[in-house]
């Protein structure tokens, strides 16, 4: 449910709504928009008389949101979400790119990969402290000791870091170092991670199950946003086909459908999403071409030493050639690369 006010209503009435509706055991979300204020109403709706909203002063209407998921979606929230940030905003009319290596390895790789992408003009590095491996035997990341370097690499550079998220434990750990928190495709649907970030003052970066459909991914999203974590960015990472000519099958289609239901930004990972470096380019290129607001990518200075997905990860010199096209492409569409 959505309660549209009038152009012209008080903050006062807006406060009279939303106390109202909170009366009702129900959450209310004030939406500012450039001309008026809708207020976002979550909960158990059956429970709601409209005529009691439709009366008080300043209401304009309510509007029933049919969508399942709904402050993820366009009918509660018509413009386009911004995620700012204190290096760079993700959203329509900029490409952010988010790069880095899979895993933080040592404090040496990592401050060569801030460095570098710092002169690129790359304002966000990726990289797992807390690595969601499929083997118990392969590296699973330096935890805390790589948050630490993440930290420093930070200090040093003044780079923004994204890095995952795997569970409730590590919360506080990782969204004091996190500027972007990271929640993988295998816990898309962890449901208590996603309220344990839907209280943080940190944004979310919700990776697409690898057999979710877009309406549970953005199901997902609506558990980060109905905490009151509204700074969801989305990232299409590939899904689980039958194909297996590449890892995953990069679903670049889902790009406008996401777009036209929801007003959240969303991020191509074409790392994950083929799983072979040569095949990186191509699919960062059409992510671009198609709509999307970013990347995700994985670059690693020494790849094919890598502790992880050193396969699809792009040495330095593979990133910048890319870096360069992606600015070609990015003009005649209107975008800029951030
Ligand atoms: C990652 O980005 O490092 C990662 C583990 O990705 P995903 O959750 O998409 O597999
Ligand atoms: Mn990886």
């Amino acid at each position: 449910m959505l309660v549209v006010m009038h152009s012209h209503a008080t903050p006062q009435q807006i406060e009279q709504v939303v106390a109202a509706i909170r009366r009702m055991g129900l959450t209310p979300h004030p939406l500012p928009g450039p001309t008026r204020t809708a207020i976002g109403i979550t909960g158990n709706i059956s429970v709601i008389d409209p005529r009691t909203l439709e009366v008080l002063p300043g209401v304009l209407e309510l509007i029933r949101v049919t969508k399942p998921y709904k402050l993820a979606s366009r009918e509660m929230h018509e413009a386009d979400t911004y995620v700012r940030l204190p290096y760079t905003t993700i959203g329509p009319g900029t490409f952010t790119i988010i790069a880095g290596p899979c895993a933080v390895e040592n404090e040496e790789m990592i401050l060569r990969t801030a460095e570098f992408l710092r002169q690129q003009g790359v304002n966000l590095m990726r990289g797992g402290a807390f690595k969601p491996r499929s083997s118990p035997y392969t590296f699973q990341g330096l935890g805390q000791a790589g948050l630490d370097i993440l930290a420093r690499a930070r200090q040093r550079t003044g780079i923004g870091i994204v890095t995952e998220l795997m569970d409730t434990e590590n919360a506080d750990a990782v969204q004091s170092v996190a500027d972007i928190i990271q929640i993988g495709t295998r816990n898309m649907q962890n449901f208590s991670l996603l309220r344990r970030v839907s209280h943080s003052s940190k944004p979310v970066l919700l990776k697409r199950g690898m057999a979710a459909t877009l309406e549970e991914w953005l199901m997902a999203a609506e558990y980060v946003m109905a905490g009151g974590n509204y700074n969801v960015v989305l990232c299409e990472r590939g899904v689980r086909t039958f194909s297996d000519h590449s890892r995953n099958t990069l679903d670049l289609s889902v790009i406008p459908p996401a777009k036209h239901l929801s007003h959240l930004p969303i991020l191509v990972d074409p790392s994950h999403g083929t799983g072979k470096r040569d095949y990186v380019p191509a699919m960062a290129l059409a992510a671009l071409a198609a709509g999307a607001d970013g990347l995700l990518i994985e670059i690693h200075p020494d790849p094919d030493h890598a502790l992880s997905d050193g396969a699809q990860s792009l040495n330095f010199e593979s990133f910048r050639c890319l870096l360069s096209a992606l600015h070609r492409l990015a003009e005649p569409l209107g975008k800029t690369i951030n």
